[in-house]
């Protein structure tokens, strides 16, 4: 078995990236890169960095790509990436980011970019009913539910609705995924990097097909060290 892998995962807001990747960075031992996750840490802090994004991301909009881009590098650049691979969550979201991408990797690249699908009706419910772990991010929403009301399961934190999931932000974010990030999965295609796996279901069935696409890619091809 090849050790690490180094992923991309698309997908609609609200089709269950986020909880996907924890799953798969648990599988595979490698770690997941949200952005939006690192942004909302950086907004928290109160760093200049934090008080630049924050407009951007509570209108829905896409932080430019120069700045993205630079958070990436760094984050691409640590010990642990290098070494076992990772799970990019959120990024690329442009074209323009795909490419920045690419040459980061070169010479090894990508193994695979999956494309989570799930039908815009289903997002929508989805986001309405998404609420956060306050101190370990555990997402919920119906189609994994808390059992302990308005706390989280894992540590016992306060559960809370995103900033960012009202729902002006959330038609707005839909609209750029559609405009922007939703060209990349041709791009990918174009570039025989691409899987789509079915989105709907239970979080471990959506997780079992991911991890078979990954299986398949990686025994298609030799060691790369
Ligand atoms: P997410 O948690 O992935 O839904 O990201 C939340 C917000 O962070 C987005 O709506 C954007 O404002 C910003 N963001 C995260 N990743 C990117 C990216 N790759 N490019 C531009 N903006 C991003």
């Amino acid at each position: 078995m090849v050790p690490g892998v180094r992923l991309v995962l698309l997908g609609k807001q609200g089709a269950g990236k986020g909880t996907q990747c924890v799953r798969l960075s648990r599988h595979y031992v490698v770690p997941h890169i949200s952005t939006g996750d690192m942004l909302r840490s950086a907004t928290r802090s109160g760093t200049d960095f934090g008080k630049q994004v924050d407009e951007y991301m509570r209108l829905g909009e896409l932080v430019p790509d120069d700045v993205m881009v630079k958070v990436v590098e760094h984050r691409l650049d640590q010990h642990d990436t290098k070494g076992r691979g990772f799970i990019l969550d959120g990024f690329p979201r442009t074209v323009g980011q795909a490419e920045v991408l690419e040459n980061l990797l070169l010479p090894r690249g990508l193994d695979l970019v999956l494309d989570l699908r799930v039908p815009t009706e289903a997002v929508l419910e989805r986001l309405a009913s998404r609420r956060v772990c306050s101190l370990c991010g555990t997402i919920y929403g119906i189609d994994s539910p808390t059992r302990r009301g308005a706390l989280c399961d894992n540590c016992g934190g306060e559960l809370h609705q995103r900033a960012d999931d009202t729902e002006e932000s959330i038609r707005r974010r839909l609209e750029l995924y559609a405009s922007a990030t939703e060209p990349l999965t041709s791009w990918y295609a174009e570039r025989n990097k691409l899987a789509v796996v079915d989105g709907m279901g239970p979080p471990e069935q959506v997780a079992s097909r991911a991890i078979r696409a990954i299986d398949n890619r990686r025994h298609d091809r030799p060691p790369v060290i």
